[in-house]
């Protein structure tokens, strides 16, 4: 998804761009992506502004918000066939001391002027169903399919003059002092600049991998369901996340499945995989059993996915000096569609000359 948004982005702004994806596009983590648009950022106000103030914090915040905005109109703007739907989201909170922080934090977005509703807890159950002390309710954003959607960006892009090369991986990438060369096992492409869209720093990058916390994390997919097992549930057209860590969220798709997704654990690879796996999904169906009427109601897919998170769970857009010619956008934790989006205008700023104190916010080297 990111590859796409700064293809088309650029190509959009006349920039000659190339495309070179290893496998297909909107295969990667976008395919498994449960593509909840939230304006707000997995880290709240009240930590952000502990670790880098309050005027940034705000910024922050503001940024996440506008992108989900922006990112919407652009898929109206090019009539992006993708399910997208805006809906209001639920931030809850499942006991009475996380209700307690959590009303402080809706008071510190008040205050800094970001809008939302307190719903205590009969009108959190009136709403979504569940069984939660309290929750923050927010406008503004929005869930689409992200594959189609992923497809309809490179689409757009490709009309817009990128050019776009699958199965074509970077095996290799020289700079020099004008320009860089990226090469394929099958071809060389020479740019001015490359922008590297792997989601997480990957064997090429090993120096910046420390930088990431890998993370598997999870998603069950309901059958479609009946009317009736809808109204049962109770969860009504309202996105639904919770202030646990790792976190939990909910969402119905175009076609009436339930989404349950999160439950992530650090990355487990080898012989321990399957059965992790059996039992993360376990869990996460518990988790959600405890909250939500789900009796009855069976799981028909169940899938995991790779996710990366950074120190302080914001992506790093930009350039690093120890590589010349390379920009990039990586480590977006949970909200890796609203980050991906900001990536791309966010480079074509740069790409442009126009460095504001936005930048500043992303920038490797930023971690205090
Ligand atoms: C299960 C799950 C649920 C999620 N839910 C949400 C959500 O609700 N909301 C949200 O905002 N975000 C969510 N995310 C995060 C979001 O989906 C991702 O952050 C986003 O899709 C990342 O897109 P990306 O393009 O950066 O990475 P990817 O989609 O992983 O794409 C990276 C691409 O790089 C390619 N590649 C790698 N190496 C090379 C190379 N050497 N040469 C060429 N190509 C290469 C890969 O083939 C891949 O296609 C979720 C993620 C997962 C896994």
């Amino acid at each position: 998804m990111t590859g796409a948004l700064v293809a088309l982005e650029f190509a959009a702004a006349g920039v000659g761009v190339c495309l070179v994806e290893a496998a297909l596009g909107g295969r990667g983590s976008t395919a498994a992506s449960s593509a909840l648009l939230l304006q707000e950022p997995d880290q709240s106000l009240r930590h952000l502004a502990t670790r880098y103030g309050a005027a940034a914090s705000r910024r922050i915040w503001t940024l996440s918000r506008d992108a989900v905005r922006d990112f919407v109109d652009l898929l109206r703007r090019r009539r992006i066939a993708c399910d997208l739907e805006e809906r209001d989201a639920l931030y809850y909170a499942t006991t009475a001391e996380a209700a307690r922080r959590l009303q402080r934090e809706f008071a510190d977005r008040s205050r800094a002027g970001f809008q939302g509703e307190w719903l205590a807890a009969e009108r959190v159950r009136r709403a979504a169903g569940i069984a939660a002390s309290g929750a923050i309710r927010t406008t503004g954003n929005a869930q689409f399919q992200p594959y189609e959607a992923c497809l309809g960006i490179l689409a757009a892009a490709a009309a817009s003059g990128a050019r776009i090369f699958e199965r074509s991986r970077a095996i290799r990438i020289d700079a020099r002092r004008t320009h860089v060369h990226v090469r394929t096992r099958r071809g060389s492409i020479a740019a001015r600049r490359v922008v590297v869209a792997t989601g997480y720093a990957t064997g090429r990058f090993k120096p910046l991998a420390g930088r990431f916390r890998m993370y598997d994390t999870y998603v069950l997919a309901t059958a479609p369901l009946a009317a009736a097992d809808r109204r049962a549930i109770g969860l009504g057209d309202v996105m639904l996340w919770d202030t646990e860590r790792p976190y939990h969220y909910a969402r119905w798709t175009a076609d009436h499945r339930l989404l349950l997704g999160g439950g992530d654990r650090p990355v487990t690879r080898g012989r321990r995989r399957a059965a992790r796996f059996a039992e993360a999904t376990r869990q996460l169906r518990d988790d959600f059993d405890a909250v939500l009427p789900l009796a009855g109601i069976g799981v028909e897919r169940a899938w995991e996915g790779l996710f990366a998170i950074t120190p302080d769970s914001l992506p790093y857009i930009g350039a690093h000096r120890r590589y010349p010619g390379h920009l990039f956008a990586l480590g977006y934790g949970g909200n890796g569609m609203t980050f991906g989006f900001l990536a791309a205008r966010m480079l074509r700023e740069q790409w442009q000359g126009v460095i504001s104190t936005d930048h500043d916010l992303f920038r490797f080297g930023r971690l205090r």
